[in-house]
């Protein structure tokens, strides 16, 4: 029987696919994918699958599944820990290690599932803290060219929630991320008001690395963001949409409460989840599918149990529809989606 994506992905739909590669080491890996690419057959990476959205039909491709291990470490007081990790390690357990060991800078990223591979795609972020702050290089395939490529992090085109390998889809398969993390048990600067509070702290503070951890799992399991099976609000893709980056002349249009972040100069970020909120649609908001608004974060899609892709994307469709009703703004999704797609907005 052939596997479905809805076993391979945490918003638990999509359909069957053509193959399944599970690639255990680096050269498995690659050359799973340079082998259906010289084939001219379609590979698609997937690795936790918790930023995935596949179309009902499934894909006409070969799933490889990253499932690469391994973690090297070199430390001293004056470069701080340089650790190299494998695509396919589990990102929240390089978290905790991290904040076991006393390697600062990825402690607010506590609790995001998926994989070390993935992180510099979307430049993986949450609670003030991103991974391009501590991401020293990452060591790619080049299905284009067909050899191996080393990226710098200025070379990575980090920006909120992109980079150069999201931007040129499928190109780029990372093969392992190096992260530069400074010795301390203290945590980076606390930048979100939120994280800082339950610290009982000031943003611009510092905390113990393990309160730190301990604060963020707290916040995300009250808004549903860390995995549980048992809890269909965590069945979801975490955030379905992006913060829209507005230019000032349309953000001087948005209510005045409205949540600003100055992103550079032209530019200003406000929060989906505050205009989806204000645009009349409350957590737990359903068409009628088992698809739904979690009813804990307004910004997440979940699946109750037996949602199809199609009623997840209704659902999508129809948050957008009315936000944009409202403000006139355009939400983008945040996941990859293959085999399905939003309607134009
Ligand atoms: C409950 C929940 C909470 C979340 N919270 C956050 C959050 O706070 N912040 C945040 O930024 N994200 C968050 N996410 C989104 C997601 O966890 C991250 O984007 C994560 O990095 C995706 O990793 P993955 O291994 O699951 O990727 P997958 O879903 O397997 O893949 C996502 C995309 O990356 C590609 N890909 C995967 N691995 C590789 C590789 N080695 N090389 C090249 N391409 C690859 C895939 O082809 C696909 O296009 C959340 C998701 C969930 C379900």
């Amino acid at each position: 029987m052939s596997t479905r994506l809805a076993d391979l992905t945490t918003l638990r739909v999509g359909g069957p696919a053509r193959e399944v590669v599970v690639a255990e080491t680096e050269a498995d890996l690659v050359s799973a994918v340079r082998d259906a690419d010289a084939a001219g057959s379609p590979a698609l990476v997937v690795a936790g699958g918790s930023n995935l959205v596949v179309g009902d039909a499934g894909v006409d491709a070969t799933v490889v599944l990253v499932r690469t291990r391994g973690v090297s470490v070199e430390a001293d007081s004056c470069a701080g820990a340089w650790v190299t990790v494998a695509a396919g390690e589990p990102w929240d357990e390089v978290v905790a290690r991290a904040v076991a060991e006393g390697w600062a800078g990825v402690e607010a990223l506590s609790g995001i599932p998926g994989s070390c591979g993935a992180t510099p795609l979307q430049n993986v972020g949450a609670y003030g803290q991103e991974v391009a702050e501590v991401i020293a290089r990452v060591r790619t395939y080049d299905r284009v060219a067909g050899v191996q490529r080393t990226f710098m992090a200025a070379d990575c085109g980090f920006g909120y929630r992109s980079s150069r390998f999201k931007s040129d889809p499928g190109r780029y398969l990372v093969l392992d991320v190096a992260f530069q993390l400074r010795l301390s048990p203290t945590s980076e600067p606390v930048r979100y008001a939120e994280l800082a509070r339950s610290l009982g702290t000031d943003v611009g503070s510092r905390a113990p690395l393990v309160e730190v951890r301990e604060a963020v799992l707290a916040l995300r399991r009250a808004k549903g963001m860390v995995l549980d099976d048992a809890d269909h609000d965590t069945w979801s893709v975490g955030s379905f949409f992006t913060n829209p980056v507005l230019a000032q002349a349309q953000a001087r249009l948005l209510p005045e409460d409205a949540p600003r972040y100055p992103v550079d100069d032209g530019h200003v970020k406000t929060s989906a989840a505050w205009l989806i909120e204000r645009a009349g649609v409350g957590r737990g908001h359903t068409l009628g599918t088992a698809a739904s608004v979690s009813t804990k974060h307004s910004l997440a899609l979940t699946n109750g149990g037996g949602a199809s892709t199609a009623d997840v994307l209704a659902l999508a469709a129809d948050v957008r529809e009315r936000v944009r009703d409202t403000f006139g703004i355009g939400l983008e999704p945040e996941p990859t989606l293959v085999g399905c797609a939003l309607p134009a907005c």
